[in-house]
């Protein structure tokens, strides 16, 4: 049973919830990646290995997410993101294996090998993908594709925001850290003094930030912005962060409500770079040193410009005695069988681009 409902049973009965992956995920100790940066206890949460289908960050959100959708027995779900959108995959693949049909609403993005292996996978798996020029043609999209189903279906469809982070599917980075809290007492980790993770659609980072209270752990968030600063901010961290707490509350009582914890998170503001998904080059060099020491695949969209902060950090705050955890959010999966499957030509013409076009360098 998951972490959550052990400590609160009453929320076993009123959330609905759906098992996807494979948990608790490994935490490691990074000894020689460690030692390179000049730091003694450097541990990463293995979130890569959710799932042996797709793993990374959001599987976890999309049990909860899946888990309502499939009481409500709806026959589709449709979400957004940019085109490379691992949310928009992860939420093809776990749909698809719910029975639900997912559509994927997405705006352009800088090209990345990983946006074309992204869309094949999404088309593999039976993602209906439309590409939207900007955010009023999804929402007319949106709005037409919602009177369509219900004058066919007679309900609503259920969307599901970008990256997931509904506060139903922060509840499950909630989980995550009660998750943490357990291998801790097992053993397996000291009790980390921060934890570094990427904030994007920021259910991620402030799931963690509630868990940590609900686990009684003292670590900070050390949160590494890589969207827009419109998009994640420390208003719009509380505003996610109150109403995942008040949803918990208002179904379990004993889910304590606390006041917002500002001193628990720290943003990182400095390591975004130009746009979203345009790689900087610390992110760049972060990803090939981590992968030269350890064999770690990450990526420069979120994880790279999370490992850039760290590695800053490492050098000028004198992080060497602290207990630092990287939270790994993206997945290891290895997507090639299924991605060698597909022709992009089967795709609407409007995503061709992405793969007659140059990718940025990294993940060639
Ligand atoms: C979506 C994503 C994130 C960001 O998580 P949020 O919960 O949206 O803040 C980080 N890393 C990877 C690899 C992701 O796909």
């Amino acid at each position: 049973m998951i972490e959550l409902f052990e400590k609160y049973p009453i929320l076993r009965e009123k959330l609905d919830y759906t098992s996807l992956g494979k948990f608790p995920t490994p935490v490691d100790k990074l000894y020689d990646f460690g030692s390179a940066i000049g730091l003694d206890n450097l541990y990463i949460k293995r979130d890569d290995l959710t799932s042996q289908l797709y793993g990374g960050n959001k599987v976890r959100k999309l049990e909860f997410v899946l888990g309502y959708a499939k009481k409500e027995k709806v026959k589709r779900v449709i979400t957004f993101g940019c085109a490379g959108s691992n949310h928009a995959l992860a939420t093809a693949i776990f749909s698809n294996s719910c029975g639900i049909r997912s559509v994927s609403l997405l705006l352009p993005q800088p090209n990345a090998q990983y946006v074309r292996n992204n869309l094949l996978a999404s088309y593999f798996y039976g993602a209906k993908l439309y590409h939207c020029p900007n955010k009023t043609a999804i929402a007319f999209k949106c709005l037409s594709m919602l009177i369509g189903h219900v004058l066919k279906h007679g309900h609503f469809p259920i969307f599901i925001p970008p990256g997931g982070s509904s506060p139903l599917g922060t509840v499950g980075y909630v989980n995550a850290a009660l998750e943490l809290k357990n291998q801790i007492g097992s053993g397996v980790m000291l009790e980390p003094d921060y934890i570094y993770v990427a904030l994007g659609t920021m259910g991620t980072a402030v799931g963690l930030l509630l868990g940590v209270l609900a686990a009684k752990l003292k670590s900070k968030i050390v949160a590494v912005r890589v969207v827009d600063k419109n998009m994640a901010n420390i208003e719009r961290v509380e505003n996610l962060f109150n109403k995942t707490n008040l949803l918990l509350n208002s179904l379990d009582p004993s889910f304590t409500l606390y006041n917002f914890p500002k001193e628990r998170i720290i943003i990182k503001e400095d390591f975004f770079g130009e746009k979203y998904a345009l790689f900087t080059p610390e992110a760049m060099k972060a990803v090939s040193l981590i992968k030269n020491k350890e064999g770690i695949k990450l990526e420069g969209t979120y994880t790279g410009k999370t490992l850039a902060a760290l590695i800053n950090d490492a050098n000028s705050n004198n992080l060497n005695k602290k207990v630092v955890l990287l939270w790994n959010t993206y997945n290891s999966a290895d997507l090639s069988d299924i991605i060698s499957n597909v022709d992009y030509r089967k795709l609407p013409l409007s995503f061709h681009m992405y793969f007659n076009n140059e990718v940025q360098p990294l993940d060639k």
